[in-house]
């Protein structure tokens, strides 16, 4: 804090605040649906080659990577944000600003997140800040849904900087008091159930994949999920039958389960499962003596591990001081973000929010309000110092 370069950032943090605002309406306008992260990693790359940073690219996964060299090449920090949004590559990013506010998909999940990587970049290059270690900047593809971490999975157990890396940080959604240390374990299902079909009068009698899915979320809905340790569990999306008069001969659901304990997520789990069986079994008891049974079959299409960079190791209790000298109270807490990843690899990994406030997020009507995010922005710059040293 005393540190002339540091407080040089803080002000152009505090300055630029059109400027960063500006940059984070470029980027989110930029459609990044899941699986479909290249353009807007392209112009981060671009981002990135302005900036000067070096060894710039597009990783084998689509990760876009840039460095910021110290004087050595370790202690090596990740800075990331995710590339990717929940939302269908035909939806609407454009931004629409009302009153204080920026509407749009992904606006504050990530979007927030990747102006923090920009501004954070420029901070250091501009001022500039020099660095004992050195950090590496990546937006990452694939944190969301389906996408399964796939990127930052490549970036440490593949790509050409795995096992290089000494610590994690991603910057995830607002807020300026919320420190993510502990990894929210999930798993998430296709469940598909099949059957013969037929005409809804004429075939009357035949089992009905549709009546034997709305069979399952009823039993899994009436799980009595814990409140202490957090357990979660959620229907997302249903789809089958192709007319309001033929018998479907296909249903199809996606789940998602989740549990602060692994413990208990093993327990949803089994329920579930079973659940899905029982289900189905029940819709192929009604059906007439020699009619054709439904099939079910039950896909993991998404694991994330739990785990925990501990509250006592330096990178949370940088983030902890860093919290507290700018007057706010630090609140760990877990969710599922790309640090569950390096956790599960045993590196020490934190997700930060990049200030300012947000709402409805992961719908439509997402929002953000960039009030505060200067914040956010010396927070994490804080840490990140702290982490690498300066010179
Ligand atoms: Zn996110």
């Amino acid at each position: 804090m005393s540190s002339a370069e540091v407080a040089r950032a803080f002000r152009f943090f505090e300055t630029n605040a059109q400027a960063i605002t500006d940059e984070h309406i470029r980027i989110c306008s930029i459609p990044a649906s899941p699986f479909g992260e290249r353009e807007r990693a392209e112009y981060l790359s671009q981002k990135f080659s302005s900036l000067g940073l070096s060894e710039v690219e597009i990783d084998q996964e689509g990760n876009c990577l840039g460095l910021i060299a110290g004087a050595t090449r370790s202690p090596l920090l990740v800075v990331s944000a995710h590339l990717d949004t929940v939302f269908a590559a035909d939806t609407n990013f454009n931004v629409v600003r009302r009153d204080h506010r920026l509407l749009a998909p992904g606006i504050a999940d990530d979007g927030c997140g990747l102006a923090a990587l920009i501004t954070l970049a420029q901070a250091i290059q501009n001022e500039p800040i020099s660095t004992e270690g050195s950090i590496l900047f990546v937006g990452t593809v694939g944190e969301e849904g389906e996408g399964n971490l796939r990127g930052v999975r490549y970036l440490l157990t593949r790509g050409r900087w795995a096992a290089k890396v000494d610590a994690f940080l991603s910057f995830d959604g607002p807020g300026v008091d919320r420190i993510t240390n502990r990894a929210l374990g999930s798993r998430r299902y296709r469940v598909e159930i099949t059957g013969p079909g037929g005409h809804s009068w004429g075939d009357f009698g035949l089992p009905n994949p549709v009546h034997a899915l709305g069979r399952a979320v009823s039993r899994l809905a009436a799980y009595p999920a814990p409140k202490d340790p957090r357990t979660t569990f959620n229907v997302g999306r249903i789809e089958g039958g192709t007319s309001v008069n033929s018998i479907p001969r296909t249903a199809m659901m996606e789940v998602d389960l989740r549990s602060a304990s692994e413990a208990e997520l093993r327990r949803l789990d089994a329920f579930f499962r079973r659940a899905m069986r029982d289900a189905t079994d029940e819709e192929n008891a009604t059906r007439r003596a020699g009619d054709p049974e439904l099939k079910l079959k039950i896909d993991l299409i998404g694991e994330r591990p739990t785990g925990e960079t501990p509250s006592d190791s330096p990178l949370v209790e940088l983030a902890i001081e860093s919290t507290k000298i700018l007057g706010f109270d630090p609140r760990l807490d877990q969710s599922s973000t790309d640090s569950n990843l390096p956790i599960s690899l045993g590196i020490p990994a934190i997700t930060l929010g990049a200030g300012g406030t947000s709402g409805f997020s992961h719908t439509l009507d997402e929002w953000y309000d960039p009030r505060g995010r200067d914040l956010g922005l010396k927070r994490g710059l804080l840490v990140i110092l702290g982490m690498v040293g300066l010179v």
